[in-house]
């Protein structure tokens, strides 16, 4: 393949985000992507129900969101999910959260998010702070999920610095919404037009002052004049992407310090609701599984929930493989809504295990105890002409997102712009390092 000006490897919203600025100000722009399709994380299944189904993400957060412009652009519905119509189980019972908040045994954590905010021991792990705040029996348990529910981490394996720093517990003020249309049609609208190579799994990137050139697996390659990179940090960890020459210390410190851990979702159509029609999700202190949401709350759609577990919980169901991990769902289900069947009233079941999808190498990130700035080391632009971005990159205003994807998209193509402002001419192969390895 001829050179272009730049070429992005990754399809999903930060790539994606990267080209079309990048083509809008008149460059050459290719997209190489290992998968057949457009969205990366956020891919929408139309074959389950009668209503999309979203694999991965699911909300656009906060109503403030930077993606809203092209939401609306693509024409797409979308309906809010507030926070008052959350169920929490707790203590062994299952109610609407005001009902839970009532019970004495939860308000000795009603300060948590002062107290991290005036944390003043330096960083420390989520069950760390717990123990040092003393929240213990029900206080405890709406600890750790307001520590750590939305996270891939367990309780000893999150940092609350990280926490802080990646605008995590905004999560927990801003309003959802659903994307009726699915989710992937945002994507698929930002890429309208694009040249995207599929099936170019890049095995190996080679950068300099100069260019890039990337080699898909298959041998393929193609030249650039800039590149940029929205791999998954949990394929950058993996290793399976080599760069030649080796990435500087300091980047390769941003990608070790971040954390990718394990998120599955088992999807779950039903003949009937036998869940509240007013539930907006479940949150689950124990169990099996993190939350669950009715794709229809607040639409007329097909009664399906979807079940969603982090960290350990996802870990777990991802070993326990697919047909015991519904059973594990319908059994907990039965726990939280006494006297229904739900076993009796499914007609279908999916298990997606980001863990297990090597183009993503587990669902999204955080920040260990000890990674405030891991980020920025992963953001920064110190390796010629190959930028980077992705949602890994992006801490504000929350960090591993779609909107963060999109935001560090963005900030990629000026890097990239500026580089070309720089160095007008042909795309040149890059004066690297044979063989070096990350
Ligand atoms: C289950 C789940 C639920 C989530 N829920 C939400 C939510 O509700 N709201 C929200 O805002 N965010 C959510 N997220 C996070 C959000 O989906 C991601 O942060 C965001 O979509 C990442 O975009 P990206 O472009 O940075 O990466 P990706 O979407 O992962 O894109 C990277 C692309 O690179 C490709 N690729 C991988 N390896 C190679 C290779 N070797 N060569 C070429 N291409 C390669 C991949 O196929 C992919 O298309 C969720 C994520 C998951 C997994």
């Amino acid at each position: 393949m001829g050179g272009v000006d730049v070429v992005v490897i990754g399809a999903g919203m930060a790539g994606v985000t990267a080209a079309r600025a990048l083509a809008g100000g008149g460059a050459r722009v290719t997209v190489v992507e290992s998968s057949d399709r457009v969205g990366g994380r956020v891919r929408t299944i139309r074959d389950f129900a009668a209503a999309p189904v979203e694999a991965g993400a699911e909300f656009v957060h906060g109503a403030r969101a930077a993606t809203w412009t092209d939401v609306r652009q693509a024409g797409l519905r979308a309906r809010p999910v507030p926070y008052r119509y959350s169920w929490f189980r707790i203590g062994g019972s299952t109610r609407w959260l005001p009902l839970q908040l009532l019970h004495p045994g939860v308000w000795r954590a009603f300060d948590i998010l002062r107290s991290l905010h005036r944390l003043d021991a330096g960083d420390m792990s989520a069950a760390a702070f717990i123990d040092r705040k003393r929240y213990r029996g029900r206080a405890g348990e709406l600890a750790r999920l307001t520590l750590t529910a939305h996270l891939p981490g367990g309780v000893d394996e999150v940092g609350v610095g990280g926490l802080v720093a990646d605008g995590v517990l905004h999560l927990e003020e801003g309003l959802n919404h659903r994307i009726l249309d699915g989710y992937d049609l945002l994507p698929h609208h930002v890429a309208t037009g694009l040249d995207v190579e599929h099936g170019f799994r890049v095995a190996s990137v080679a950068w300099g002052d100069d260019g890039v050139e990337v080699t898909a697996a298959d041998g393929r390659t193609v030249g650039a004049r800039a590149g940029v990179v929205t791999l998954p940090h949990g394929v950058l960890a993996s290793g399976a992407v080599d760069f030649d020459p080796v990435l500087p210390a300091a980047k390769r410190a941003g990608i070790d310090r971040i954390a990718t851990g394990a998120v599955a979702k088992v999807l779950l159509a039903f003949e009937e609701r036998f869940w509240p029609r007013r539930m907006g999700q479940l949150v689950c202190g124990s169990g099996p599984i993190t939350l669950y949401w009715p794709t229809s709350f607040a639409t007329d759609g097909p009664p399906v929930l979807i079940a969603y577990a982090t960290g350990p919980r996802a870990e777990a169901l991802s070993q326990m493989g697919h047909g015991a991990a519904v059973e594990v769902a319908l059994a907990d289900l039965a726990r939280h809504f006494r006297g229904a069947r739900p076993e009796r009233l499914l007609t279908g079941s999916r298990v997606v295990d980001w863990l297990t999808d090597e183009n993503a190498c587990g669902g999204y990130t955080y920040l260990p105890p000890g990674a405030v700035g891991a980020r920025a080391q992963l953001a920064a632009a110190n390796t010629g002409a190959l930028v980077w971005a992705g949602s890994a990159t992006v801490w504000s205003p929350v960090a591993d997102t779609v909107e963060a994807a999109y935001l560090s998209g963005l900030r990629a193509s000026r890097e990239a712009s500026a580089i070309l402002t720089r160095r007008p001419g042909a795309a040149r192969r890059p004066a690297a390092r044979r063989g070096a390895r990350r």
